[in-house]
């Protein structure tokens, strides 16, 4: 059976929607060492090519340095996840669930670009988790 796979427009909509996010988690990681570096007294390296882009947004007050603490702690999970993605674009396995191998429908993979699981999948782990804990 052939298999269908995605348009090259819609390829490249994948990509771009993943490599923008990997960029804002490493902006977002680097930020905040660069803030964390600020605070703790120790000069910056001076070193400007791996700063964010928008240096505007990055916020000062704590609400918001909390919310990129909290980014920071999946960034590297995140990473590794893009990653993943961007390689099964380049294989053309891109978009197919890794438990029963159903492609994924577009809308769930442009929310979530790196996810592995189709929404039936996904629901079915975790209502086995939910019955796991109730036993
Ligand atoms: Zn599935």
């Amino acid at each position: 059976m052939e298999k269908k796979y995605w348009k090259k427009e819609e390829v490249e909509l994948f990509k771009k929607r993943l490599l923008s996010l990997r960029g804002k988690i490493t902006g977002n990681v680097n930020s905040l060492q660069n803030e964390a570096f600020k605070s703790s007294g120790t000069d910056s390296s001076g070193d400007l090519s791996n700063m964010p882009l928008h240096l505007a947004d990055v916020g000062t007050d704590n609400f918001e340095r909390d919310l990129n603490i909290e980014l920071i702690e999946n960034a590297e999970e995140g990473l590794r996840n893009i990653d993943i993605a961007l390689e099964k674009l380049d294989n053309k396995t891109y978009g197919q669930c890794e438990s029963c191998d159903k492609m994924i429908i577009k809308t769930r993979l442009l929310a979530l670009p790196f996810v592995k699981n189709c929404i039936n999948c996904q629901r079915d782990e975790e209502t086995e988790q939910m019955s796991d804990e109730e036993i």
